[in-house]
């Protein structure tokens, strides 16, 4: 029967409010004899039911335990014949531990994809699976396989596509370490491989490697993690080939340049570079091994297991060559990379009883210098004074150390975002040389999700607030989706409830008084204290419920997947991310190509000169766009231009942290379920009127049971008289032009009595 009974479970560990399971001998006397038991260890065993008396039952778990229990703690196991099912609507039983144990179950299969609804569900295998490849490609191709695979989720795109004429877009999301950058390529591959030709196709591709060298690092959670978000854009001509592309990227985490913890990376392509470049590169840029730079030092770490950074130096490079970047500026890429490692060597000595300090004239000051293209003796100056404006009178101010060391390391932050977005721009150009956008599209966003530390900074609030309005896109695309199917069919859709995170987002968002607008606020006050902006926020959201404020300088949002407490040490700082004019100036004044290209840009996106305006470290600043506003402008265009496609969904699961194949932690699998929503969109899914059944099939499946004749035999006043005589209320069915709808469990009654009959 294609369509589905649902009944389903009231208990705080069910997804759906509906009929009660409540009187489990009733359950048990139909032979359904196991259910689902939350040991003490936290994990759902499945359990076997022994007997039931009153509310007590007695039941055998884990081969050798045997407990009495509550009966009402128990949930309903699905019948056997469900085990695996490819699409978790398909349960009749949907509680968390069935959805847990279904996926579980293809897992050890080897069988990574599943559906929920419309989500295709990816949880990441950590070891090399049989599933890819020409064959796979071409049966997707051909429809010839149906199982749940990244190519089927690429293939209905490019269909709708074609067919629809509308753009499509697939978002993919998950945590760290979860195989969404993994995900996005095995999307792309099956693009190119079923729609290139024209071998375009072959530079998309190479861009990954690009991308990945110069904005993935390793971190604690994932050896190759991205550090930024993506969004590209396949291009399609009239005849649906692959024409082009553009990539847009998201907030690369600059502070890795400078600092990062112990047993982490910084980015691939310091290392890549030091182990890689040949000989004469090497002389030309004065390279050491990465142990003699101290921004490689500090963390401790040097080398990634199974992986070679000189081999990967030389893949790079081709790649750079297959996007047309010319040997010339791939060498002037390499030295922005050298000057930014020896920067971090440039160190200061006292040089007078105020501890204002200077730079030393050493090998790493020369060095950038040389890499830069300027005098030594101007980098020492940029680095340790201050030229503010007073009035008509021109003033020098001299830096202490901690000032110092501040631009230095700001400098080195700036020349690495400045070269990641130069680089991003150069492979634009070329992916889209000569070509005139006709067609139609395909996007792909690979973007962080959803991350909660222990300490939790403006980085994890950027991406928290990108994740609530990727969260919205997602709730109301497939609320749309549903919607269609009611319209269609004459249903009053507004009966169905569905819940949004529009207050959260308006905790955010709102103006003036908004999480976003005060820390904008804030950051203008030169006197201002990641204090004074705490407190600000608890004094003016106070009453907002989805904001608390914590002790210090704390305070708390209740996301959608669950409450962060964020530290706003740093914030005001971070956001300004202040970068000395007299920093810009002295990369305006370099021979070298790449310094000037960076300083005309930074000038270019700044409002004017804050000119005179001191700032804590006593000197002019280009006062730019701030970090979240910038951010926030690119999320709005992001959705805006999501929302002009159909989105296809892919959320990436990590079935555990120490990122080993055949591993299931049931407990870390069930929170990334919630907190991207898969169990939240079957439960929308299902909330509203998710059993379907055309009145002629309705009125054969049930008309035997009618106990009155029914005047006419006509389907509908056969169905009408059907759930008259079950007592169905109306509330809980809806009827359609073609179909009938109805709540889940509300089918429940009649196929019961059908069973019996
Ligand atoms: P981040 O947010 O840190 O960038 P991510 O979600 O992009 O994380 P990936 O880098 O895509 O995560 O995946 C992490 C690792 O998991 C990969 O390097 C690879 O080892 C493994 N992996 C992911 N997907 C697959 C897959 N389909 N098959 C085999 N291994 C995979
Ligand atoms: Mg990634």
């Amino acid at each position: 029967d294609d369509e589905d009974v649902t009944p389903s479970f009231s208990n705080k560990n069910s997804l759906l409010p509906s009929r009660g399971w409540d009187d489990i001998s009733v359950y048990n006397a139909k032979k359904k004899n196991y259910a689902w038991f939350q040991a003490p260890d936290g994990n759902w065993e499945l359990a076997k039911i022994l007997s039931v008396s009153g509310n007590e039952s007695l039941i055998a778990y884990s081969e050798t335990k045997v407990v009495k229990v509550q009966s009402d703690i128990l949930l309903p196991a699905n019948p056997e014949i469900l085990d695996g099912v490819d699409d978790l609507m398909q349960l009749s039983y949907l509680s968390e531990p069935s959805v847990l144990y279904n996926l579980q179950f293809r897992y050890d299969r080897d069988m990574i994809y599943s559906k929920a609804g419309p989500v295709l569900v990816a949880i990441n295998p950590f070891k090399p699976i049989p599933l890819y490849g020409d064959d796979y490609i071409e049966a997707y191709k051909r429809k010839k396989m149906d199982s749940p695979h990244v190519y089927a989720i690429a293939d209905t795109a490019i269909r709708e596509m074609i067919r629809d004429e509308v753009n499509q877009s697939i978002v993919i999301s998950g945590e760290s370490g979860a195989g969404k950058t993994e995900t996005a390529k095995i999307a792309m591959q099956y693009l190119a491989a079923v729609r290139g030709g024209s071998g375009i196709e072959y530079e998309i591709l190479k861009t990954n490697p690009i991308l990945e060298g110069f904005g993935n690092a390793k971190t604690s959670r994932n050896d190759n993690s991205s550090r930024f978000g993506k969004l590209i854009e396949i291009h399609f001509s009239e005849i649906g080939k692959i024409s082009g592309a553009s990539i847009q990227t998201f907030l690369l985490e600059k502070s890795r340049v400078v600092q990062c913890s112990e047993g982490e990376r910084s980015y691939h392509s310091f290392y890549q570079l030091c182990a890689g470049a040949p000989p004469s590169l090497r002389e030309k840029l004065n390279l050491k091994s990465v142990h003699e730079y101290k921004y490689l030092q500090q963390s401790n770490c040097y080398t990634i297991p199974g992986v070679n950074d000189a081999e990967q130096f030389g893949i790079v490079m081709e790649a750079l060559d297959i996007v047309h970047v010319s040997k010339e500026d791939q060498e002037n890429i390499f030295a922005m990379l050298a000057a930014v490692l020896w920067l971090g060597n440039v160190t200061f000595s006292v040089i007078d009883n105020q501890n204002h300090v200077e730079p030393v004239i050493d090998e790493a000051l020369q060095s950038v210098a040389n890499l830069l293209g300027c005098e030594a003796e101007q980098l020492q100056i940029a680095l340790s004074t201050r030229n503010l404006t007073v009035g008509s009178e021109n003033i020098v101010q001299k830096l202490t150390l901690a000032q110092a060391s501040d631009s230095r390391d700001a400098l080195a932050k700036s020349i690495y975002t400045c070269l990641f977005d130069w680089l991003v721009e150069q492979i634009n150009k070329s992916l889209s040389a000569g070509k005139r956008r006709a067609g139609r599209s395909i996007s792909i966003l690979d973007i962080y999700g959803f991350e909660s530390f222990d300490v939790n900074s403006l980085e994890q609030f950027c991406i928290n607030y990108a994740n609530e309005r990727l969260q919205q896109h997602f709730n109301r695309h497939l609320f749309k989706l549903e919607q269609e199917e009611y319209i269609q069919d004459g249903i009053d859709w507004a009966k169905v409830d569905f819940e949004d995170n529009q207050d959260c987002l308006s905790l955010f968002e709102k103006k003036p008084l908004g999480l976003l607008t005060l820390l904008d606020e804030e950051s203008t006050f030169p006197n201002a204290t990641d204090m004074s902006f705490a407190d600000k926020l608890k004094h003016h959201l106070k009453s907002n419920p989805c904001f608390r404020g914590e002790r210090g300088k704390a305070f708390t949002v209740r996301h959608y997947a669950g409450e962060v407490t964020y530290d706003t040490t740093g914030f005001l700082e971070k956001n300004r991310d202040l970068l000395h004019l007299d920093s810009i100036q002295l990369l305006s004044s370099c021979r070298s190509k790449l310094p000037q290209i960076f300083a005309s840009n930074m000038l270019s996106q700044s409002e004017k000169p804050a000119a005179g305006s001191l700032n804590k470290s006593g000197g002019a600043d280009i006062q730019k766009l701030s970090v979240t506003l910038k951010f926030k402008g690119q999320l709005f265009q992001l959705v805006q231009r999501l929302g002009n496609t159909r989105s296809h969904f892919i959320r990436c699961i990590k079935p555990n942290n120490s990122h080993s194949p055949g591993i299931y932690d049931q407990q870390l699998v069930l929170q990334q379920l919630k907190c991207c929503g898969v169990l939240e969109v079957v439960r929308i899914s299902r909330s509203g009127f998710p059993t379907r059944m055309t009145h002629p099939k309705f009125a054969r499946r049930y008309g035997f049971l009618l106990l009155d004749n029914v005047a006419s035999q006509d389907p509908l006043s056969v169905s009408v008289a059907i759930l008259n005589q079950f007592n169905i209320l109306p509330e809980m069915y809806q009827v359609g032009y073609t179909k009938l709808f109805f709540r889940t469990g509300q089918i429940g009654k009649l196929e019961d009595t059908r069973n019996r009959t």
